[in-house]
């Protein structure tokens, strides 16, 4: 750069606001009304540099002729700073269908686990006394009548998360062991829960046992020695092997384990309290059956179809239970009272299951019928036409909508999408506005468009989304 474009650029460089002046002008006031002003100081600094970074970056051409428009540069910076500063975990609209999504904190709660989460959060909480005795209680019993109830299992524990309960229990009953696996049954989760590795960390040795697709009784049986600790079955919970396929039924694992007095684990991933098949949905494995059936020790997620607080929930026999209870790694993997008053109130839903649909969310996502939400996207359509007019387009198709979280897997429910586009933007560029948007909007792309998917979007969010668009109409996808 020479000595002219130097000058140039810093001629351009003092014509951006002071921080003193920035701090006066009225939006930034409402901001500092909400945020310490040392945040924002901060803030405009960091702003003020990545103007001048990309003041930088245009070629000396055209630098000459550049002039810094006071106006942009404060809109820009108080929207920066407003989403700098805005909560990092925030309520997203979940517009993929997708009704147990990871990345957007898979189960929504019920009305009734909100609240036992506001009664408990305000204050105190009887979360390790026994109010009865005023001793010393163990947090483990808050929910294990209930757990008891509902899975007809004898004793239950509940840790952090489905991953938790899997590494503590094979470090309980099989520490230094053996753990007899079906190869068909290695699975992975979300890239980072791995039988295999969680196997390694838990301290079982992994005997594998049988192919890829064909698993029988007599493989299991010749690999059971005086070193075997477990028989575990893994719930092949995100896909489905198909064609030339066998495995070994849970009730001739328990049966081979009795003769042989191995204890047999089933990890059943999502788990669900009862047959979904009642309500004319796929089945989903159900823990009484794993547990009736003769499962040693059962373990599933609190936050998929079950749809509580991420937890993870071991039940089965009472005597391998008190060993869980026991081990030191259960103190580390423990729940905070938050978890425990969500996942009771959860629990109690199951009670009443004519109640059920009424508040479960998971389940009422996944029951939607095809005329609501089809009704629901003509709604949208016609407002979202209407208001972008010539500069996009909008449609209504039909769809597939996944349960997601490692549940029906193979399955997807039909859906009503509201497909579209704005005239300016790409479908990433928009997609990005979207989730910028505030609350932030969660789309999919389907064919270069964006899909709003019915299932997972409700009543009182349609407004939002019309009122993203609208901003995002006018704004363009540029920034
Ligand atoms: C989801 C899942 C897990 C992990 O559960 P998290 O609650 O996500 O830790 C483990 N095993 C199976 C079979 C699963 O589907």
């Amino acid at each position: 750069m020479n000595e002219k474009s130097k000058a140039n650029l810093k001629k351009i460089f003092a014509q951006l606001p002071q921080v003193d002046k920035l701090l006066q002008a009225p939006e930034l006031l409402e901001l500092l009304k909400q945020f310490p002003r040392d945040l924002i100081v901060d803030q405009i600094r960091i702003q003020l540099d990545k103007f001048r970074s990309q003041i930088s970056q245009i070629g000396e051409d055209k630098l000459s002729a550049y002039a810094v428009n006071h106006e942009q540069v404060i809109d820009q910076i108080c929207r920066e700073i407003g989403s700098a500063l805005k909560p990092k975990v925030r309520r997203v609209i979940n517009a993929t269908g997708i009704v147990l999504h990871t990345g957007l904190g898979r189960a929504p709660l019920s009305r009734q686990a909100q609240q036992a989460l506001i009664e408990v959060s305000e204050g105190f909480s009887s979360v390790e006394i026994e109010l009865d005795s005023g001793k010393r209680g163990d947090r483990h019993k808050l929910v294990e009548d209930l757990l008891i109830k509902l899975t007809g299992a004898e004793a239950a524990a509940v840790v952090n998360n489905n991953a938790a309960a899997t590494l503590l229990t094979l470090n309980t009953m099989a520490l230094g062991k053996g753990a007899i696996v079906s190869r068909g049954e290695l699975v992975t989760i979300g890239g980072s829960y791995r039988i295999p590795d969680v196997m390694k960390k838990s301290g079982a040795h992994m005997i594998e046992v049988g192919t890829t697709n064909q698993t029988g009784l007599w493989e299991y049986e010749e690999a059971i020695n005086e070193e075997t600790g477990l028989l575990l079955k893994v719930h092949t919970s995100n896909y489905k092997i198909i064609g030339f396929v066998a495995e070994v039924p849970l009730e001739e694992l328990v049966e081979l384990g009795r003769k042989n007095n191995v204890p047999v684990m089933h990890d059943l991933g999502s788990g669900m309290l009862f047959d979904l098949s009642r309500y004319g949905l796929p089945k989903e494995p159900v823990v009484s059956e794993s547990i009736r059936i003769g499962a040693d020790v059962v373990t599933f997620s609190g936050d998929k179809l079950l749809g509580g607080p991420q937890a993870g929930i071991i039940v089965g026999k009472k005597k391998f239970i008190d060993q869980i209870k026991k081990n030191q790694l259960t103190r580390a993997l423990r729940c905070g009272k938050l978890t425990f008053a969500a996942l009771e109130a959860t629990l109690r839903l199951f009670l009443d299951k004519e109640k059920l649909l009424e508040y479960h969310p998971v389940l009422k996502f996944m029951l939607r019928k095809e005329t609501e939400l089809n009704q629901q996207a003509i709604d949208l359509h016609g407002r979202l036409s209407r208001m972008i007019g010539a500069r996009g387009e909008v449609d209504i198709e039909k769809g597939l909508s996944e349960v997601g979280g490692g549940s029906l897997a193979t399955e997807s429910l039909p859906t009503r999408l509201v497909v579209f586009m704005l005239n300016k933007c790409t479908p990433e560029g928009l997609a990005r506005k979207l989730r910028l948007s505030d609350p932030p909007i969660v789309a999919r792309i389907l064919n270069n468009k964006i899909a709003f998917d019915m299932r997972t979007i409700r009543e009182d969010e349609i407004q939002f989304i019309v009122d993203a668009v609208s901003i995002i109409a006018d704004e363009g996808c540029a920034t």
